[in-house]
C-alpha cells in the first residue's frame, strides 16, 4: 500500500518550512487529501520537474481515507494517539504518553495541533470483520473522528 515513505521520495526532504510544515508532515497531509502537491512551492522549481505529476500518480494508487478527523472539531489533545489500539501494542512512545516520532509506524499523530491519519492500513479496523475497534473515536472529547468502514 502506498504510504508516507513512498510520498516522501517525491518531496524535496529539505524541511524548508515554506508550506508551514516539515516535508514528512506535508506527506501525511497529501495522503489524507488535505493538501495537494501543488502547494509545495519548491516542487515548482525546474530541479523538480515531473515530481508533481508523479505525486498525483502515486496518490491515485493510495486508497482514499476511511478514517477522518474533522479538523474544525479536533483540539489536538492527542488522546486518540495515546489510546489507539494499534499504538498501545506497537508504539512505545505513544504508550508512554509521548508524541511518536514521525518515522514511527503509527496510524496517526498530531500535526500543527490537529490529528492527521498517516497509515490507515495499520488501524485494526482494516483487519477486523466484526466488533471493529473504535477506541480513538470513543475517547475523543470533541467527537472529531469518524469512520467509513
Ligand atoms: S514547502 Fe515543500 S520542501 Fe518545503 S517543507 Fe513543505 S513539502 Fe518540504
Ligand atoms: S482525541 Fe479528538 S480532539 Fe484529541 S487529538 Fe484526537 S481527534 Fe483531536
Ligand atoms: S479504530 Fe482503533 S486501531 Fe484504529 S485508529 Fe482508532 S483506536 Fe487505533
Amino acid at each position: 500500500m502506498i504510504g508516507q515513505a513512498d510520498i516522501l521520495e517525491f518531496l524535496p526532504r529539505t524541511d524548508c518550512g515554506q508550506c508551514g510544515l516539515t516535508c514528512a508532515e506535508f506527506a501525511a497531509l497529501l495522503l489524507s487529501r488535505e493538501r495537494s502537491p501543488e502547494e509545495c512551492p519548491v516542487l515548482h522549481e525546474p530541479d523538480y520537474a515531473g515530481y508533481i505529476e508523479a505525486l498525483h500518480e502515486l496518490l491515485a494508487q493510495a486508497p482514499p481515507p476511511v478514517m477522518q478527523v474533522d479538523a474544525e472539531r479536533c483540539n489536538g489533545c492527542g488522546i486518540c494517539v495515546a489510546m489507539c489500539e494499534y499504538h498501545l501494542g506497537n508504539c512505545p512512545e505513544a504508550r508512554l504518553g509521548r508524541g511518536p516520532r514521525f518515522h514511527d509506524l503509527v496510524v496517526f499523530h498530531i500535526v500543527n495541533g490537529t490529528a492527521v491519519v498517516v497509515r490507515q492500513d495499520l488501524c485494526t479496523r482494516m483487519l477486523q470483520a466484526a466488533e471493529k475497534c473504535s477506541k480513538c473515536a470513543e475517547h475523543c472529547p470533541t467527537e472529531a473522528i469518524s469512520f467509513k468502514l
